[in-house]
């Protein structure tokens, strides 16, 4: 009789780690029918991009070509801006490319990469991705908690994210609670604050990161020209910290990893700060508008967090659940973002659109409120 033999594995197999990745799982951008809704579910910008960025685009002329692979023209810039040494200035396809690269270059099997609870839903693929552990630290009510972070922190801990503000939560640390977490860090801990909505803070809350990135051995800064530049579909985004730390990132990150529009309507837009400062206090204004708005809807059990960003999670602890919200808001025409995924069933996050996609919300939102018991 002959030996059965152990049937050959048919196709390539994925490392473990990679198999246990959960893939991000993006807003949707339409409705459960496929019908188009007004998208308020992935922070975008609701006036749109710069105008000066819009001509940039039209100005380029051959797209046969390769970009620039180093971004020279759009770092120089925004070096100028930010008062930063163009050296110590990567860029990105978006801001989440350096998040990666960020956790592959210095974590690996057997690390662990730290971030708080419902930290930014990346991190986790990040930790994953390239074979390290991701550990969650305790939030403190949906918010930063710096004492349960260094608490967190072990010998195997190599990389920790901070998005500040943060999302989906919206919560924000200030500059000595930042100062502090980086104190408490051993300097062998890269510390990556991701500053995607910080151009929503205002100056006086600014957190100093990146005074740390440009003093610190361990700290990188990363930022987004998704966010209030309005080039989201462009995907660009950039860090700053050590020249060691940029070094090790330029060697991984793509080639031309910013494309030829993107690096030409990156730089117009950078130049173009009054559209920058607009869209904050549009953003100041409506979200301020909003949260009272919701506020009149506490006894409904509606609780809007404290946002520092261009959205605002909502906690529903009423007869009105999230869900029952969010599935309202979509037959109301309006796609907002309900977030079972992230262990958060409880709440809905709405990014801040136009004063009438605001005042549609918030009207919906009562009229289902007091509707339901
Ligand atoms: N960080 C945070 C906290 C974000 O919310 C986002 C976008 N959702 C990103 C990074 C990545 O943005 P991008 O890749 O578009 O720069």
């Amino acid at each position: 009789q002959t030996a059965t033999r152990a049937a050959p594995i048919a196709c390539p197999q994925p490392k473990d780690w990679i198999r246990a990745i959960h893939a991000y799982v993006p807003g949707k951008s339409a409705g459960l029918d496929g019908q188009p809704l007004i998208k308020l579910s992935a922070n975008e910008n609701p006036l749109g991009t710069s105008g000066a960025a819009v001509e940039a685009r039209a100005q380029v002329a051959n797209t046969a070509l390769y970009p620039d692979p180093d971004s020279k023209d759009l770092r120089a810039a925004l070096a100028a801006l930010h008062g930063l040494d163009p050296a110590r200035i990567v860029m990105g396809t978006g801001s989440d490319e350096l998040l990666h690269i960020a956790a592959q270059a210095y974590a690996g099997v057997g690390d662990e990469v730290l971030f708080v609870r419902y930290g930014f839903s990346v991190y986790p693929i990040a930790a994953r991705r390239c074979g390290a552990t991701p550990v969650e630290a305790p939030d403190c009510d949906y918010g930063t908690d710096v004492d349960a972070l260094l608490a967190a922190v072990t010998e195997r801990t190599r990389v920790v994210f901070l998005a500040n503000p943060n999302n989906p939560t919206g919560s924000y640390i200030g500059r000595s609670e930042l100062a502090r977490l980086h104190a408490g860090l051993r300097p062998d801990v890269l510390l990556v604050v991701d500053q995607a909505y910080a151009e929503y803070v205002a100056e006086k809350d600014d957190d100093g990161a990146l005074d740390l990135a440009r003093s610190a051995a361990n700290v990188l800064v990363t930022r987004t020209f998704s966010k209030i530049y309005g080039l989201a579909g462009e995907r660009i985004g950039w860090a700053t910290g050590p020249v060691a730390v940029i070094d090790m990132l330029n060697r991984i990150r793509g080639p031309f990893n910013v494309s030829l529009t993107g690096q030409a309507m990156g730089l117009a837009a950078v130049q173009d700060q009054a559209f920058v400062q607009a869209s904050a206090a549009h953003n100041r204004a409506e979200r301020a508008r909003f949260v009272a708005a919701l506020e009149q809807l506490g006894n409904h059990g509606l609780r809007p967090l404290p946002s520092q960003a261009n959205f605002v999670l909502i906690e529903f602890s009423g007869a009105l659940t999230a869900e029952a919200a969010y599935l309202g808001l979509m037959d109301a025409g309006y796609i907002t973002r309900w977030l079972p995924g992230q262990g958060l069933p409880q709440c809905l996050r709405i990014t801040i659109g136009t004063p009438e996609q605001m005042d549609a919300i918030a009207t919906a939102l009562r009229a289902m409120a007091q509707s339901t018991r």
